[in-house]
């Protein structure tokens, strides 16, 4: 290995590309903003979400985002830690929650699951956690709020393994709860941090095990006694420790604490920085990229439209997998098949733009993007290999569209056609009438953002039509006449691979399909299709 290659691999090894997976409210701006804090990155809380620090709006796409109080996503935020590099990816959550909340995943190593100690687990974690089981990241499992009332720590657990169907190690252990909150104890560090309300430093105390006696003077008799308890109860029926597990994403290690009060939060990143892995390997069509190979390579995932309101350019974000990063350096754009110079890349840090000269696998770059990219679009600096695609997630909302005035149809065509290969929406076509076009989103935004896009940037007005459908599931290739399905609660359309797609207006639907048809298996994703 020359000098240059162990440069590489030192700086991939170093870096941790996550993301914070979370429902509304659970806390996820408040536990980003404490890493930072942690990191040095900011010195004061209120940066991340910035909403009253935000540009003013000068054109009507900031005016939608304005108007719905969506700070422009920052997508990536770096900081240092403890030797290490981080990388926490930004997942859109609430109004913005859309296709690119999925997609954000592909691009992370592992993830931070974020639960509200009061609520456990909720919808959008649900459909988040499945993205990342598809992938079987790690999961780290952070409970937020323990200094308000909160469930049952076990009960809590149980909830993981019920409805997401994922075993847990605590890593920490909570005393009490809400006004009760005392604090968490490590179990495989034995130290014990005491929590003293919002304003106070804790007090971080080694201790000899769960059962010493200092324990008692501090928590009181009886607290002490519980917290002896519930850690034997957990040593002997509970799961062991096991590294292999956790990176399968089949074990999920479990911290405590108040993201509010930074509380617990140190002692969960001084772990997760340890325990969580570095790049890790991606799957191209044709085997394995390490990120320790030599040549440069790394996949797009994410395209986003006019960040810089003055100007209507696009942003492509692409994932470093292998390889050092140059600014100016010459790759290979394999779906293009033409070399391509990557001299306009940035790095994004709330607000603000800063030029990346280099960069290392786990790292994410934004390019400058007059139309090059589509999603999934991989670049290469050595051979010429395609990544995997990355999947479709089933939207959530669809309308039939058509074109408002019929000689604009050229420009329709095309604005819907790039605008699906951007990612801002999914385009399906009816399977039996293929001049039926229908487009999903996630998110409901995605409509008006299209909607704004198609008029301004394509000049053709779109006509929406709602249709009542709530899920899509993909299926293999299949006879569609001998599918037996309810034509008033479904549509079979394809996807722009071809791939058939049955959309669904309710659960019912969904398991009579499943049910009178078993012979054909039915897919939230179009992974592996
Ligand atoms: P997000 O929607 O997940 O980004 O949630 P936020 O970080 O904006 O937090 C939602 C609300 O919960 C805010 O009012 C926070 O101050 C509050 N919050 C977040 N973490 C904690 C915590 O640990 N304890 C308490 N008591 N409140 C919290």
């Amino acid at each position: 290995m020359t000098e240059s290659d162990n440069h590489i691999v030192a700086e991939a090894n170093r870096r941790r590309t996550f993301a914070i997976i979370s429902h509304p409210d659970a806390g996820k701006t408040t536990l980003t903003e404490a890493l930072l804090l942690l990191g040095g990155a900011i010195r004061e809380a209120g940066l991340v979400k910035g909403k009253q620090s935000r540009r003013a709006a000068t054109s009507d796409w900031m005016e939608i985002e304005r108007q719905r109080g969506i700070s422009v996503t920052s997508t990536v935020l770096q900081f240092p830690y403890q030797g290490r590099h981080l990388n926490i990816l930004d997942t859109p959550g609430h109004e913005d929650f859309s296709d690119d909340t999925y997609r954000t995943l592909t691009a992370a190593d592992s993830v931070v699951m974020l639960i509200d100690a009061a609520k456990g687990v909720e919808p959008q974690t649900i459909k988040l956690f499945q993205v990342c089981r598809l992938r079987q990241i790690p999961i780290y499992t952070f409970i937020n709020k323990m200094d308000r009332e909160s469930r049952d720590p076990l009960d809590l657990l149980k909830e993981l393994e019920d409805v997401l169907g994922i075993r847990s190690y605590p890593m920490t252990w909570p005393v009490g709860a809400g006004g009760d909150f005392q604090g968490v104890y490590h179990r495989q560090r034995q130290v014990f941090e005491h929590f003293r309300g919002r304003q106070e430093e804790a007090e971080v105390l080694q201790v000899s095990g769960v059962d010493d006696a200092r324990l008692s003077d501090i928590l009181g008799a009886a607290a002490a006694e519980k917290l002896l308890e519930d850690v034997e109860l957990l040593d002997v029926a509970g799961e062991a420790f096991d590294l292999d597990r956790i990176n399968r994403g089949d074990l999920t290690p479990v911290f405590f604490g108040s993201a509010l009060a930074h509380f617990g939060v140190q002692s969960f990143l001084n772990d997760f920085v340890q325990l969580a892995p570095n790049p890790t390997p991606r799957k191209r069509l044709d085997g394995t990229v390490m990120p320790t190979d030599a040549p440069f390579s790394g996949f797009i995932f994410k395209i986003q439209a006019n960040m810089n309101p003055a100007h209507r350019d696009r942003v492509a974000f692409l994932r470093i997998c292998s390889g050092k990063f140059e600014r100016g350096m010459s790759v290979h754009h394999v779906r293009l098949n033409r070399p391509l110079n990557l001299s306009q890349s940035q790095q994004f840090f709330a607000q603000d733009r800063t030029t990346v000269e280099e960069a290392f696998p786990g790292d994410i770059v934004g390019l400058h993007d007059p139309g090059l990219f589509q999603i999934g679009d991989t670049l290469s600096a050595g051979e010429k290999f395609q990544f995997e695609p990355l999947p479709q997630f089933s939207p959530e909302h669809f309308a039939r569209v058509t074109a408002a005035d019929t000689l604009k149809h050229k420009q329709f065509q095309k604005g819907l056609q790039q605008l699906s290969e951007e990612g801002a929406i999914q385009l399906f076509r009816m399977a039996n009438r293929t001049e039926d076009l229908i487009i999903g989103v996630v998110g409901r935004l995605q409509f008006e953002v299209f909607e704004h896009r198609l008029r301004a940037e394509y000049g053709a007005e779109p006509v929406l039509s709602h249709l009542p459908y709530k899920y899509a599931r993909w299926l293999a290739e299949t006879p569609v006449d001998a599918l037996n399905y309810d034509h008033a609660s479904c549509m079979i359309v394809r996807d722009q691979q071809q791939h058939l797609v049955m959309l669904f207006s309710d659960d019912f639907a969904l398991r009579w399909v499943s049910e009178k048809n078993p012979q054909v298996r039915l897919y939230e994703t179009s992974y592996g299709l």
